[in-house]
Protein backbone atom coordinates (compact mmCIF):
# COMPACT_ATOMS: atom_id res chain seq x y z
CA UNK A 1 0.00 0.00 0.00
CA UNK A 2 1.10 3.65 -0.17
CA UNK A 3 1.61 5.45 2.42
CA UNK A 4 1.23 9.39 3.11
CA UNK A 5 3.52 9.14 6.31
CA UNK A 6 7.16 11.05 5.40
CA UNK A 7 10.32 8.85 5.67
CA UNK A 8 12.89 10.48 7.80
CA UNK A 9 16.83 9.69 6.64
CA UNK A 10 18.73 8.64 9.81
CA UNK A 11 22.20 9.21 10.23
CA UNK A 12 22.41 5.15 10.06
CA UNK A 13 21.39 6.00 6.59
CA UNK A 14 17.84 3.86 7.40
CA UNK A 15 14.42 5.44 6.91
CA UNK A 16 11.88 6.00 10.17
CA UNK A 17 8.35 6.76 9.14
CA UNK A 18 8.09 10.28 10.95
CA UNK A 19 4.34 9.27 12.29
CA UNK A 20 4.86 5.65 14.66
CA UNK A 21 2.50 4.05 17.09
CA UNK A 22 3.44 3.49 20.64
CA UNK A 23 2.32 1.02 23.00
CA UNK A 24 3.36 2.14 26.70
CA UNK A 25 0.46 1.11 29.07
CA UNK A 26 -1.31 -0.87 26.47
CA UNK A 27 -2.07 -4.09 28.46
CA UNK A 28 -0.40 -7.06 27.20
CA UNK A 29 -3.87 -8.66 26.82
CA UNK A 30 -4.61 -5.96 25.14
CA UNK A 31 -1.63 -5.42 22.71
CA UNK A 32 -1.69 -8.08 19.28
CA UNK A 33 -5.32 -7.05 18.72
CA UNK A 34 -4.39 -2.99 19.27
CA UNK A 35 -1.01 -3.54 16.69
CA UNK A 36 -2.76 -5.29 14.72
CA UNK A 37 -5.51 -2.94 13.92
CA UNK A 38 -2.90 0.12 14.25
CA UNK A 39 -1.10 -1.86 11.19
CA UNK A 40 -4.29 -2.25 9.15
CA UNK A 41 -5.36 1.19 9.65
CA UNK A 42 -1.79 1.99 7.76
CA UNK A 43 0.65 2.36 10.76
CA UNK A 44 4.22 1.11 9.74
CA UNK A 45 6.39 1.95 12.70
CA UNK A 46 5.87 0.71 16.44
CA UNK A 47 7.58 1.79 19.39
CA UNK A 48 7.85 -0.36 22.14
CA UNK A 49 10.35 -1.34 25.27
CA UNK A 50 10.95 -4.79 27.29
CA UNK A 51 9.85 -2.14 29.94
CA UNK A 52 6.36 -2.05 28.51
CA UNK A 53 6.26 -5.71 29.12
CA UNK A 54 4.27 -6.20 25.43
CA UNK A 55 7.46 -7.29 23.14
CA UNK A 56 6.33 -10.68 22.74
CA UNK A 57 2.67 -9.88 21.84
CA UNK A 58 3.88 -6.57 19.66
CA UNK A 59 6.22 -9.78 17.87
CA UNK A 60 2.91 -11.90 17.24
CA UNK A 61 0.39 -9.03 15.66
CA UNK A 62 3.85 -8.24 13.18
CA UNK A 63 4.05 -12.34 12.03
CA UNK A 64 -0.37 -11.95 12.15
CA UNK A 65 -0.28 -8.97 9.85
CA UNK A 66 1.76 -10.68 6.71
CA UNK A 67 3.33 -7.45 5.81
CA UNK A 68 6.80 -8.34 4.78
CA UNK A 69 9.41 -7.71 7.66
CA UNK A 70 11.03 -4.50 5.58
CA UNK A 71 7.76 -2.80 5.43
CA UNK A 72 7.40 -2.44 9.47
CA UNK A 73 9.82 -0.11 11.72
CA UNK A 74 10.32 -1.63 15.21
CA UNK A 75 11.86 0.30 17.80
CA UNK A 76 12.29 -1.42 21.26
CA UNK A 77 14.68 0.06 24.32
CA UNK A 78 16.68 -1.35 27.14
CA UNK A 79 15.11 -1.76 30.31
CA UNK A 80 16.66 0.50 33.49
CA UNK A 81 17.05 -2.74 35.45
CA UNK A 82 19.28 -5.02 32.81
CA UNK A 83 20.99 -1.40 31.93
CA UNK A 84 21.51 -1.25 35.55
CA UNK A 85 23.35 -4.55 35.79
CA UNK A 86 25.10 -4.54 33.24
CA UNK A 87 23.41 -7.20 31.32
CA UNK A 88 23.14 -5.34 28.01
CA UNK A 89 23.84 -8.59 25.86
CA UNK A 90 21.28 -10.51 27.28
CA UNK A 91 19.04 -7.86 27.38
CA UNK A 92 19.25 -7.37 23.70
CA UNK A 93 19.10 -11.14 23.03
CA UNK A 94 15.75 -11.79 24.64
CA UNK A 95 14.26 -8.50 23.21
CA UNK A 96 14.86 -10.43 19.96
CA UNK A 97 13.80 -13.97 21.02
CA UNK A 98 10.53 -11.92 22.28
CA UNK A 99 9.65 -10.02 19.46
CA UNK A 100 10.37 -13.35 17.25
CA UNK A 101 13.13 -10.71 14.95
CA UNK A 102 16.42 -11.44 13.89
CA UNK A 103 16.83 -7.63 13.66
CA UNK A 104 15.50 -4.43 15.55
CA UNK A 105 15.24 -1.36 13.23
CA UNK A 106 16.11 0.91 16.18
CA UNK A 107 17.30 0.23 19.39
CA UNK A 108 17.66 2.96 22.57
CA UNK A 109 19.00 3.26 25.69
CA UNK A 110 15.70 4.02 27.60
CA UNK A 111 16.86 6.36 30.14
CA UNK A 112 20.62 7.36 30.81
CA UNK A 113 20.47 6.79 34.37
CA UNK A 114 23.32 9.02 35.07
CA UNK A 115 24.02 8.31 38.79
CA UNK A 116 24.85 4.39 37.80
CA UNK A 117 27.82 6.11 35.17
CA UNK A 118 27.37 3.14 32.85
CA UNK A 119 25.87 4.97 29.88
CA UNK A 120 28.97 4.96 27.92
CA UNK A 121 29.90 1.37 28.28
CA UNK A 122 26.08 0.73 27.54
CA UNK A 123 26.53 2.41 24.47
CA UNK A 124 29.57 0.53 23.01
CA UNK A 125 27.65 -2.34 23.20
CA UNK A 126 25.17 -1.06 20.75
CA UNK A 127 27.69 -0.30 18.82
CA UNK A 128 28.57 -3.81 18.63
CA UNK A 129 24.75 -4.32 17.89
CA UNK A 130 24.80 -1.73 14.94
CA UNK A 131 28.45 -3.51 13.38
CA UNK A 132 26.59 -7.21 13.31
CA UNK A 133 23.27 -6.14 11.86
CA UNK A 134 21.31 -6.74 14.31
CA UNK A 135 20.17 -3.38 15.57
CA UNK A 136 20.33 -1.01 12.02
CA UNK A 137 19.90 1.93 13.96
CA UNK A 138 20.69 2.73 17.29
CA UNK A 139 19.92 5.81 19.72
CA UNK A 140 19.07 7.17 23.26
CA UNK A 141 16.22 8.30 24.91
CA UNK A 142 15.73 10.61 27.95
CA UNK A 143 18.98 11.71 27.49
CA UNK A 144 20.21 15.43 28.53
CA UNK A 145 22.81 17.27 26.54
CA UNK A 146 25.75 16.82 29.15
CA UNK A 147 25.03 13.25 28.42
CA UNK A 148 25.01 13.52 24.75
CA UNK A 149 28.27 15.56 24.89
CA UNK A 150 29.79 12.52 26.71
CA UNK A 151 28.63 10.36 24.48
CA UNK A 152 29.76 12.19 21.58
CA UNK A 153 33.16 12.66 23.41
CA UNK A 154 33.87 8.94 24.04
CA UNK A 155 32.34 6.85 21.36
CA UNK A 156 32.15 6.47 17.86
CA UNK A 157 28.39 6.18 16.53
CA UNK A 158 26.56 9.42 16.85
CA UNK A 159 22.84 8.00 18.41
CA UNK A 160 20.74 8.23 15.40
CA UNK A 161 17.81 9.62 17.62
CA UNK A 162 17.37 10.65 20.97
CA UNK A 163 13.32 10.03 22.70
CA UNK A 164 12.63 12.52 24.58
CA UNK A 165 9.56 14.12 26.16
CA UNK A 166 7.84 16.82 23.85
CA UNK A 167 4.58 18.46 23.77
CA UNK A 168 3.44 22.07 23.18
CA UNK A 169 3.97 22.98 27.05
CA UNK A 170 7.40 21.35 26.84
CA UNK A 171 8.91 21.80 23.78
CA UNK A 172 12.34 21.40 24.63
CA UNK A 173 13.90 23.70 22.06
CA UNK A 174 17.76 23.86 22.91
CA UNK A 175 18.01 20.06 22.89
CA UNK A 176 16.37 20.39 19.83
CA UNK A 177 19.01 22.67 18.69
CA UNK A 178 21.83 20.31 19.79
CA UNK A 179 20.20 17.59 17.95
CA UNK A 180 20.09 19.39 14.97
CA UNK A 181 23.60 20.58 15.20
CA UNK A 182 24.84 17.04 15.59
CA UNK A 183 22.55 14.71 13.15
CA UNK A 184 20.51 13.46 15.92
CA UNK A 185 16.85 13.23 15.07
CA UNK A 186 14.55 14.49 17.59
CA UNK A 187 12.06 11.75 18.43
CA UNK A 188 8.82 12.79 20.44
CA UNK A 189 7.46 10.79 23.78
CA UNK A 190 4.09 12.21 25.38
CA UNK A 191 3.35 13.64 22.10
CA UNK A 192 -0.37 14.63 23.28
CA UNK A 193 1.07 15.90 26.85
CA UNK A 194 0.33 11.97 28.29
CA UNK A 195 -3.61 13.64 28.52
CA UNK A 196 -2.43 15.24 32.03
CA UNK A 197 -2.84 18.53 30.36
CA UNK A 198 -6.12 20.30 29.25
CA UNK A 199 -3.71 20.72 25.53
CA UNK A 200 -7.23 20.28 23.44
CA UNK A 201 -8.87 23.28 25.23
CA UNK A 202 -6.49 25.48 24.69
CA UNK A 203 -7.79 28.24 21.85
CA UNK A 204 -4.43 28.30 19.79
CA UNK A 205 -5.23 24.61 19.27
CA UNK A 206 -8.81 24.80 19.38
CA UNK A 207 -8.97 27.65 16.84
CA UNK A 208 -6.44 26.21 14.29
CA UNK A 209 -8.88 22.56 14.88
CA UNK A 210 -12.05 24.78 13.95
CA UNK A 211 -10.39 26.26 11.13
CA UNK A 212 -9.65 23.41 9.24
CA UNK A 213 -11.83 20.80 10.35
CA UNK A 214 -10.25 18.70 11.91
CA UNK A 215 -9.76 17.04 16.22
CA UNK A 216 -7.74 19.09 18.50
CA UNK A 217 -5.49 15.91 18.36
CA UNK A 218 -4.88 15.95 14.97
CA UNK A 219 -3.56 19.92 15.27
CA UNK A 220 -1.22 18.49 17.75
CA UNK A 221 0.07 15.87 15.75
CA UNK A 222 0.16 18.13 13.00
CA UNK A 223 2.46 20.79 14.81
CA UNK A 224 4.95 17.94 15.69
CA UNK A 225 5.63 17.00 11.86
CA UNK A 226 5.87 20.48 10.60
CA UNK A 227 7.93 21.19 13.86
CA UNK A 228 10.33 18.32 12.25
CA UNK A 229 9.70 15.49 15.14
CA UNK A 230 9.08 12.30 14.85
CA UNK A 231 6.39 10.98 16.88
CA UNK A 232 4.80 8.08 18.42
CA UNK A 233 1.44 8.53 19.99
CA UNK A 234 -0.19 6.03 21.85
CA UNK A 235 -4.04 4.76 21.35
CA UNK A 236 -6.43 1.87 22.23
CA UNK A 237 -9.03 2.51 20.16
CA UNK A 238 -9.27 1.96 16.46
CA UNK A 239 -11.21 5.16 15.59
CA UNK A 240 -8.90 7.29 16.90
CA UNK A 241 -5.84 5.72 15.90
CA UNK A 242 -7.63 6.38 11.97
CA UNK A 243 -7.85 9.66 13.40
CA UNK A 244 -4.45 10.35 14.60
CA UNK A 245 -3.08 8.74 11.19
CA UNK A 246 -5.80 11.34 9.06
CA UNK A 247 -2.92 14.12 9.70
CA UNK A 248 -1.45 14.52 6.10
CA UNK A 249 -4.66 16.69 4.44
CA UNK A 250 -4.16 19.76 6.08
CA UNK A 251 -1.36 22.22 6.74
CA UNK A 252 -0.80 24.88 9.57
CA UNK A 253 -0.18 27.99 8.63
CA UNK A 254 2.90 30.26 9.87
CA UNK A 255 0.76 31.86 12.39
CA UNK A 256 -1.25 28.57 13.78
CA UNK A 257 2.52 27.42 14.39
CA UNK A 258 3.37 30.47 16.04
CA UNK A 259 0.53 30.43 18.14
CA UNK A 260 1.34 26.92 19.45
CA UNK A 261 5.03 27.48 19.87
CA UNK A 262 3.61 30.27 22.13
CA UNK A 263 2.34 27.40 24.68
CA UNK A 264 5.45 26.35 25.58
CA UNK A 265 5.97 26.31 29.28
CA UNK A 266 9.16 24.56 29.85
CA UNK A 267 7.29 22.15 31.72
CA UNK A 268 7.50 18.16 31.89
CA UNK A 269 5.19 15.61 32.83
CA UNK A 270 7.58 12.53 33.13
CA UNK A 271 10.20 12.15 35.32
CA UNK A 272 13.92 14.44 34.97
CA UNK A 273 16.03 12.00 33.84
CA UNK A 274 18.53 13.51 35.73
CA UNK A 275 17.00 11.99 38.56
CA UNK A 276 16.00 8.95 37.17
CA UNK A 277 18.61 6.35 38.42
P1 LIG B 1 0.57 10.31 24.40
O1 LIG B 1 0.92 11.74 24.48
O2 LIG B 1 0.65 9.59 23.11
O3 LIG B 1 -0.88 10.21 25.03
C1 LIG B 1 -1.60 9.03 25.09
C2 LIG B 1 -2.97 9.37 25.65
O4 LIG B 1 -3.63 10.25 24.72
C3 LIG B 1 -3.84 8.15 25.81
O5 LIG B 1 -4.59 8.34 27.01
C4 LIG B 1 -4.75 8.18 24.59
O6 LIG B 1 -6.02 7.66 24.81
C5 LIG B 1 -4.87 9.69 24.36
N1 LIG B 1 -5.13 10.00 22.93
C6 LIG B 1 -4.39 9.62 21.86
N2 LIG B 1 -4.94 10.08 20.72
C7 LIG B 1 -6.06 10.75 21.07
C8 LIG B 1 -7.06 11.44 20.33
N3 LIG B 1 -7.02 11.52 19.00
N4 LIG B 1 -8.05 12.04 21.01
C9 LIG B 1 -8.10 11.96 22.36
N5 LIG B 1 -7.19 11.32 23.14
C10 LIG B 1 -6.17 10.72 22.49
O7 LIG B 1 1.45 9.56 25.54
P2 LIG B 1 2.37 8.28 25.64
O8 LIG B 1 3.05 8.36 26.93
O9 LIG B 1 1.62 7.04 25.35
O10 LIG B 1 3.48 8.51 24.52
C11 LIG B 1 3.44 7.90 23.25
C12 LIG B 1 4.48 6.80 23.14
O11 LIG B 1 5.78 7.30 23.46
C13 LIG B 1 4.30 5.65 24.14
O12 LIG B 1 3.26 4.79 23.81
C14 LIG B 1 5.66 5.02 24.09
O13 LIG B 1 5.81 4.21 22.93
C15 LIG B 1 6.56 6.25 24.03
N6 LIG B 1 7.03 6.68 25.37
C16 LIG B 1 8.37 6.63 25.61
C17 LIG B 1 8.89 7.01 26.82
C18 LIG B 1 10.36 6.95 27.04
O14 LIG B 1 10.80 7.10 28.20
N7 LIG B 1 11.16 6.75 26.01
C19 LIG B 1 8.02 7.45 27.94
C20 LIG B 1 6.62 7.49 27.59
C21 LIG B 1 6.17 7.13 26.34
P3 LIG B 1 -6.38 6.11 25.09
O15 LIG B 1 -6.31 5.96 26.58
O16 LIG B 1 -7.76 5.96 24.56
O17 LIG B 1 -5.40 5.23 24.44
Amino acid sequence: MTTPVPQIKLNSGASIPQLGFGVFLVDPADTQRVVEDALEVGYRHIDTATGYNNEKEVGAALRASGIPRDQIFLTTKLRNDHHKAGDVQGAFSRSLDALGLDYIDLYLIHWPMPANERYVDTWHAFEGFAADGRAKSIGVSNFLIPHLEKLLSETDVVPAVNQVELHPIFQQRELRKFHAEHGIHTEAWGPLGQGKYELFTLPAIQDAAKAHDVQPAQVVLRWHLQTGNIVIPKLNHRARMAQNFDVFGFELSDDEMAAIDALDENRRVGGNPAEVN
